[in-house]
């Protein structure tokens, strides 16, 4: 088995990791960032952009940039571009594809596989679409895990002794709070809970808020109205908050934001902590109420935490460590970085998974024989219902229960003599199925007739380790069985699957081309430029056959420049090009000296 990689694909950042020696490492995109932002730009030239080149250049091609596309996963939202349609998985697959890419690059060969974190908030639906984003980018997913749980295995507490831990976990985006129970190689998430539309950039906001409205008042000019100056507030106000997490003053520097009649408008503050602290105060404060559920659903007071493990780049925040401080009376772990905590976890599962030995830190030892030490126990997010007469939401499956479930009802028919019945399968805490979302709908029908309330239908839920439900319905008499491994309408079909993958092969193919062409065109352009100097050098001593050999030379190349079609070309015309500047190459190398 080749080697498992780690990955947490993040909101704003996503970050991989894998096992080396025994300890999770963070493997290093092609900049050298050990985070990789999780946004996907397409430029007008047809290429497509990953990472920090896409970040770069999001203000210029804003309509083009696609950022948080976690946010979208199981919807059926859609990002156009150029007369074609993306869905969040194969969005998301792009970002995959790159880690892929800056993994493969930094173990030497090919990976193929992977274990992906998703908050613990995800239902099946984001889930599966996860798992698919995964297939479309060419990995074979062994597990999707749950982030909390994923940060906890970095710290290795899994190996030490039977503890409640929380994993208070605040982002870009999102802000995600478990209880997990842990020791002796056994993890159990008891509850999560958290808010989907919280973390660092609402924080960015705030700033962003406040700077504009000095902005304004200062110099009349309001950056909200010029999204390239908008752009650049953002960044400093981003910035300046980095920087309040270890100074108590940040100076903001905005030189040249636009000009006001003639006027350069220049902007310099400087943001204090206490007043960073003032204007985010009511982000703070509503992270407590999560913590709160998560310890009431839980069942245990703050002081039976054993830990508490900080994870999310916005845990950096000092008023976020004293709000954690405050709301459960612990000291909180922070030892291993907070952005790299949950992609080390993940690589820690995946070594795990194919039998390798891990040395984790928190001291817990390699573990014999690696593989089977570990069982990890996770929880379903929501409840499970199907809906029953009258649009009751008759629940199978608790929220909160351990995984993987297995769970069965029995059913009978409503009217008299009812041949077929619909199981609709919901998700959501409502008493009322119209009041939760409807993840999957199928038929079992050749039930034989009888009067209402006498056919047996057993209803079983199944959901594995990676949180995946299949449902079945089985008719006791008939014993005729109908299941589904849900199928909403969000979630992609195989053959839709299947389509996105030749499609990503096919893009990395002509993104691989594209480069490769950009190469021979860039040594055909130096080539040409060397031989122009020679000629042009050499316009007395050279003879006549050299000038005559170098002026067909570069003739021949340029023809072949002015041919090209990039969408069109294969790699034959590159070899083409590439020979071509070959050969003005040696036919100058032979007239330099002459010329000189
Ligand atoms: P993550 O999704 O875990 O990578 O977290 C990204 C968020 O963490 C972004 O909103 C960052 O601005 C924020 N972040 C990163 N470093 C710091 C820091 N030193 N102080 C405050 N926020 C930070």
């Amino acid at each position: 088995m080749s080697r498992v990689i780690g990955i947490d694909l993040g909101t704003t950042n996503s970050c991989v990791s894998v096992v080396e020696a025994g300890r999770p490492v963070i493997i290093p995109n092609e900049n050298g960032g050990r985070t990789t932002p999780s946004v996907v730009s397409f430029t007008r030239e047809g290429e497509r952009l990953v990472g920090d080149a896409a970040l770069r250049q999001a203000v210029v091609n804003s309509a083009r940039t696609v950022r948080s596309v976690k946010r979208r996963m199981g919807t059926d939202w859609r990002f156009s571009v150029d007369g074609r349609s993306w869905s969040p998985q194969e969005i998301s697959a792009m970002i995959l594809q790159k880690l892929k890419k800056d993994a493969e690059s930094f173990l030497g060969g090919p990976v193929t596989e992977a274990v992906i974190t998703v908050p613990a908030y995800f239902n099946d639906i984001q889930r599966q679409a996860t798992k698919d984003a995964g297939r479309i980018a060419g990995l074979n997913v062994l597990r999707i895990i749950n982030e909390p749980t994923s940060a906890a295995l970095a710290y290795g507490l899994d190996n030490g002794a039977q503890q409640k831990v929380m994993v208070f976990d605040l982002g870009g985006g999102t802000f995600d709070v478990s209880v997990i129970e842990i020791g002796g190689g056994v993890i159990e998430v008891l509850a999560t809970n958290g808010d989907n539309h919280l973390g660092g950039d609402d924080f960015d906001e705030v700033v962003t808020g406040e700077l504009c409205a000095l902005i304004r008042s200062q110099h009349r000019f309001d950056p909200r109205r010029d999204p390239a100056a908008l752009q650049r507030v953002r960044d400093a106000a981003e910035q300046a908050k980095k920087e309040l997490s270890t100074s108590e003053r940040a100076y903001i520097s905005l030189p040249y934001l636009t000009a006001v009649r003639g006027e350069p408008v220049n902007f310099e503050h400087t943001l204090t902590r206490t007043r960073f602290n003032e204007l985010t105060r009511h982000l703070i404060e509503r992270t407590a109420g999560p913590v709160r559920n998560a310890l009431a659903d839980a069942g245990i007071s703050a002081s039976q935490l054993g830990r508490v493990i900080l994870v999310g780049g916005s845990t950096r925040i000092p008023a976020v460590q004293d709000m954690v401080r405050e709301l459960t009376g612990r000291e909180p772990s922070k030892s291993i970085n907070p952005d790299e905590c949950v992609a080390q976890g993940a690589a820690a599962q995946g070594a795990n998974l194919s039998g390798g030995a891990l040395t984790l830190s928190g001291g817990a030892a390699a573990r014999p024989g690696g593989g089977s030490g570990l069982l990890l126990l996770d929880v379903t997010p929501l409840s499970l219902s199907v809906e029953t007469v009258g649009g009751v939401a008759t629940r199978l499956v608790e929220r909160n229960s351990t995984l993987p479930v297995h769970y069965s009802k029995i059913f009978s028919t409503a009217a008299p003599y009812q041949s077929d019945v619909e199981i609709n399968v919901l998700q959501g805490e409502r008493p009322m199925a119209r009041d939760n979302k409807s993840i999957g709908r199928f038929r079992l029908g050749g039930i034989r007739r009888a009067p209402a309330g006498v056919p047996q239908i057993e209803v079983t839920f199944d959901i594995d380790a990676n949180g995946i439900l299949k449902v079945t319905a089985r008719d006791l008499d008939t014993r005729q069985e109908q299941s589904i491994t849900i199928s909403g309408s969000e979630r992609m079909s195989e053959s839709e699957i299947d389509a996105a993958i030749r499609d990503a092969q096919r893009y990395a193919a002509q993104d691989g081309t594209r480069r490769s062409l950009l190469e021979a065109n860039g040594e055909a352009e130096r080539a040409l430029s060397e031989a122009r100097r020679i000629l042009e050098k050499g316009k007395r001593k050279l003879s006549r056959e050299d000038k005559k050999a170098l002026k067909a030379d570069i003739s021949a190349l340029e023809k072949l420049m002015a041919s090209e079609k990039p969408d069109r070309m294969g790699e034959s015309d590159i070899m083409r090009i590439r020979e071509a500047a070959r050969r003005l190459n040696d036919t100058a190398g032979r007239c330099a000296p002459m010329a000189e």
